[in-house]
């Protein structure tokens, strides 16, 4: 009874790995389930709103774990100990993070602090020789991603962004759609994503820890979201802002409309704001179908229907699948489904020039030189 309960358990676990395995990686869909299951340890950077979520849903992992943490605010400590097991020699502060490096408890540092602090703490954590990921935007600038990504190379370590969509089942049925031609030639992309921010006082505001407004926080997604949905990069960018509020955005954008033109010929329609509500969205038109994410970027419930009809995708923690899927990679050496330093980097040249066409009234600004 109970070797069946083993190999049962063995086999949950081996096939929730094979769930989140990249779908361009049939050899690992099915790992050697003689083989201990390696966990790939985590100490989470910056304990705010967002590692409070990837903490809860690490408890669902099963080829990563939280065995460490990062903060600069000592009366967290408590707490983040008793609630996740961490031990006392595991618990760091921005000043003795560096010694991090003699921990053989921690494989990986996710760095989950305001924007504009992700140059400087991913390469603290390069530099302590620890595995990275980083919430996105991964920078405040193409400049500081491609730092980034040189001294991650350099340390030899790995280096990922939080593009959690990369391991959520409707995005990656839309993407395996779109390769496998069942939408025909993509015609079209209407892209967006933002929401009403409230407390005037908080960091998203400040351009000093935010880097930008909206299209840096949720931007992004649209963005990320029209580079999968075609499968093609920009060649060039025009943007258009609107400005409500000159108080509560004085000093980052407000809404931000931006299209993007693709090699061949698609244009992306996409848009983003810190105004209103309701705004999010894939919509992918092709000459043979279509597919529509509504809820798109959220953390779900991801809807989806195409011209085949409504999505039937399963509802997933995405945080769990990202974290589980991303130590698949690092341990096993599965290939990433887009989350690398370098598609960070590619979503930052294009935000670079999309502020870059702002201040300049709109004008088109070509990303690269044919
Ligand atoms: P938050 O304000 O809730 O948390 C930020 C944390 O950073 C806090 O614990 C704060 O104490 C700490 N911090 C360290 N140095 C700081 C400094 N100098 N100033 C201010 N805070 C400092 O923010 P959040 O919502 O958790 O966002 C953190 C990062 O995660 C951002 O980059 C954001 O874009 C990203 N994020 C990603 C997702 C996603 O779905 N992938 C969702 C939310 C946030």
């Amino acid at each position: 009874m109970s070797s069946r309960r083993n190999f049962l358990q063995k086999l949950s676990i081996g096939l929730s790995a094979a769930a989140l395995t990249p779908l361009s990686s049939p050899a690992s869909v099915f790992p050697d389930l003689r083989k201990p299951v390696k966990q790939l340890r985590v100490a989470l950077m910056g304990l705010g709103g967002y590692a409070g979520i990837v903490a809860r849903a690490m408890k669902e992992c099963k080829l990563a774990t939280l065995t460490g943490i990062v903060t600069g605010t000592p009366s967290k400590i408590a707490t983040w100990k008793s609630n996740y097991g961490i031990p006392d020699k595991n618990v760091y502060n921005y000043d003795t993070l560096h010694t991090i490096a003699n921990n053989p408890e921690i494989d990986l540092v996710y760095v989950t602090t305001p924007n504009s602090l992700h140059h400087k703490h991913v390469l603290q954590v390069a530099a302590a020789g620890k595995h990275v990921i980083c919430e996105k935007p991964v920078a405040d600038n193409a400049q500081q991603a491609r730092e980034m990504i040189a001294a991650c190379k350099k340390a030899g370590v790995k280096f990922y962004v939080g593009y959690r969509l990369h391991f959520e089942p409707h995005t990656r049925e839309l993407v395996r759609m779109r390769k496998a031609g069942e939408f025909g030639n993509i015609m079209h992309v209407n892209n967006y994503m933002g929401f009403k921010i409230g407390d005037p006082t908080q960091w998203r505001l400040k351009k000093a820890l935010a880097g930008g407004g909206a299209m840096m926080d949720v931007g992004v997604y649209a963005l990320n979201g029209a580079r999968y949905a075609t499968g093609e990069e920009p060649v060039w960018v025009t943007a258009q802002e609107s400005k409500t509020d000159m108080v509560k955005f004085a000093e980052v954008d407000e809404t931000v409309t931006f299209q993007l033109g693709f090699p061949s010929g698609v244009i992306a329609s996409c848009g983003t704001t810190y105004n209103f509500n309701n705004y999010e969205r894939v919509y992918l038109i092709g000459d043979k179908g279509f597919a529509e994410l509504s809820p798109a970027f959220g953390y779900g419930p991801i809807q989806g229907r195409t011209h085949l009809g409504p999505m039937n995708q399963p509802l997933i923690t995405h945080q769990a699948a990202q974290m589980d899927g991303l130590a698949d990679c690092i341990l096993n050496g599965t290939p990433d489904p887009g989350m690398t330093g370098e598609e960070g980097l590619k979503d930052m040249v294009v935000v670079d020039a999309i502020y870059e066409s702002l201040r300049k009234g709109g004008e088109k600004i070509y990303l690269y030189k044919k």
